[in-house]
């Protein structure tokens, strides 16, 4: 029998439907490579019991020719989803022990259509991070090998890491003496994209303020779309930055994220912000001919520095899509340049804001003081990491009397001019504007930002106006770099035209195939 984890999450569906295997099997498959993929540490919670009961459930419903859209999928999902019964941490120690009695709203559409949970999955602190490296649990391993290193060596070092972090039984540890080499997987959504790149899930939920679910795609070689703001409820999701974050999910294929989405999105009367729109069937959008219509080339995202196997990435796509017929016209988009600082100072706003919470009464770490401000000082000194105090200390100052117009209303001035550039262009007639997905392939594991925090966030330079603005993005392999890593293309689309993505990013897959990690090392 063909290794079940390597079936797409459409041929799986097919497999069940047409009874070649069972949920119970599919399942299986997977926890098994969960098991041999644990020092990827891509989970930080594994939940068998609860995955081997729900895929049970399924095939007691396929059984009676009751099986919902997701019916026996097994799925990752990011720890910053609620999960009733089922520790949620945000993957910080001011969450840990964390037992929500309420699920979220995309977790629970995925259980309502029959997916299966496999476990939780790693992320950045409250998802502050283009690596995945501010996790209270450790970094995650990509499954793509760094060039020159020599997969033994690499596995030795993650087991090692691994067995002093006992990941399954232990919270969040503090100080593990070991260090990881290897490949970041991108951030925050990296426990999401390393699982699916690596076959410990069929797809993964993700979330994505600034890029963090097309991030991570692209440096792994998977497809990650997000949603545009109000077509997927935030409810139940650790907040971050509240008017820009949306959740979307990490496939292996176009056609996998289409079929996620549509279990994903819909209203909510417990997010007001979602919108009250129904949902297309995303998966119809996937392979339709992009013939007519007009992709917009911004010419601002030519930026300088610019790697020339990013450039020709972005040459062969828009090569690609002319074939298909459709019109490339270059566009320019003139406040492109404002979108990272504008976001670095929105995003820590919100966030400061958001966090305050976690006081030390309510929610999880407690640590006692001699009154009540004292705890508070405890418990937030002691339960958030370095990136998350940078935040809350930046968007406070931000926010702060003597300094809000300075930066925080400027900022949101720039926000209205971003997403105006986008309407203009959309307007005059573009229906996708394309452009790469980060300005290089994947860096290792503590090479960026140690010394300086902006070197990390200028990672985010084509993706952050995405979420200023609103829009829906798509993070779809394009091709390999010259060390043989995965580049992403992104595609942009007008507000709720998530249909259009999915159909030129199914163009681009089927030209420029498929970039699956070749072999398993860390076995
Ligand atoms: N890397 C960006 C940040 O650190 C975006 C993170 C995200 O999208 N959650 O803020």
């Amino acid at each position: 029998m063909t290794d079940l984890t390597h079936l797409s999450i459409a041929e799986a569906r097919d497999g069940l439907a047409a009874k070649d295997f069972s949920a119970t099997d599919l399942t299986k498959a997977y926890l098994g490579a969960m098991e041999t993929g644990r020092c990827l540490n891509a989970y930080v919670l594994e939940t068998p019991e609860k995955a081997l009961a729900m895929a049970k459930a399924s095939d007691e419903r396929i059984a009676k020719g009751d099986a919902g859209p997701l019916e026996g999928i097994p799925l990752g999902v990011k720890d910053l989803f609620c999960t009733k019964g089922t520790r949620t941490t945000a993957c910080s120690n001011i969450l840990a022990n964390f037992v929500p009695t309420y699920e979220s709203t995309v977790t629970s559409n995925l259980w309502r259509d029959g997916a299966v949970m496999l476990g939780k999955l790693n992320n950045d602190e409250f998802a502050m991070g283009s690596s995945n490296e501010t996790s209270a649990f450790g970094p995650v391993l990509s499954p793509w090998l760094p060039p020159n290193h020599e997969a033994a060596k690499v596995r030795e070092a993650a087991h090692a890491y691994m067995s002093a972090r006992a990941i399954l039984t232990e919270m969040p540890p503090k100080d593990i003496p070991l260090k990881l080499t290897g490949l970041v997987p991108g951030g925050s959504s990296g426990g999401s994209s390393s699982a699916v790149a690596a076959h410990l899930c069929a797809g993964a939920t993700a979330t994505d303020t600034g890029g963090s679910i097309r991030q991570p795609a692209a440096f792994t070689g998977t497809v990650g779309i997000k949603p545009t703001y109000g077509r997927v409820s935030r409810w139940g999701i650790a907040a971050f930055a509240s008017s820009l974050d949306q959740a979307g999910p990490i496939a292996r294929t176009v056609m996998d994220t289409a079929m996620l989405l549509r279990s994903f999105a819909g209203p909510d009367a417990k997010d007001t912000t979602c919108v009250d729109l129904a949902v297309p069937d995303y998966a119809k959008a996937v392979g339709k001919s992009v013939k007519g219509m007009t992709i917009g080339i911004p010419r601002e995202y030519r930026v300088d520095g610019m790697p020339p196997e990013i450039e020709k990435l972005w040459e062969e796509g828009a090569a690609v899509l002319k074939e298909a017929g459709a019109n490339i016209v270059e566009i320019s988009l003139p406040h492109t340049k404002y979108a990272l600082p504008a976001y670095y100072i929105v995003a820590p706003a919100e966030a400061s804001s958001n966090l305050a919470r976690y006081d030390g009464v309510r929610y999880g770490l407690r640590v006692p003081g001699k009154d009540i401000i004292d705890l508070y000082e405890r418990t937030r000194a002691a339960g958030f990491g370095k990136e998350v105090k940078r935040r809350i200390m930046i968007g406070t100052y931000v926010l702060s009397a003597g300094y809000y117009d300075a930066y925080y209303v400027r900022a949101q001035k720039l926000r209205t001019l971003i997403k105006k550039d986008f309407e203009d262009a959309y307007a005059n007639g573009v229906d996708a504007i394309l452009t790469p997905a980060t300005p290089s392939s994947a860096f290792g594991i503590g090479e960026k930002g140690s010394g300086d925090p902006v070197e990390m966030y200028l990672n985010d330079v084509f993706t952050v106006t995405v979420n200023m603005a609103g829009l829906p993005g798509i993070a779809v392999p394009a091709g390999l770099d010259p060390q043989g890593l995965p580049l992403g293309l992104q595609l942009i689309g007008r507000a709720f035209d998530e249909e259009t993505l999915f159909s030129v990013a199914s163009v681009i897959e089927k030209a420029q195939g498929s970039f699956p990690v070749k072999d398993q090392w860390w076995a």
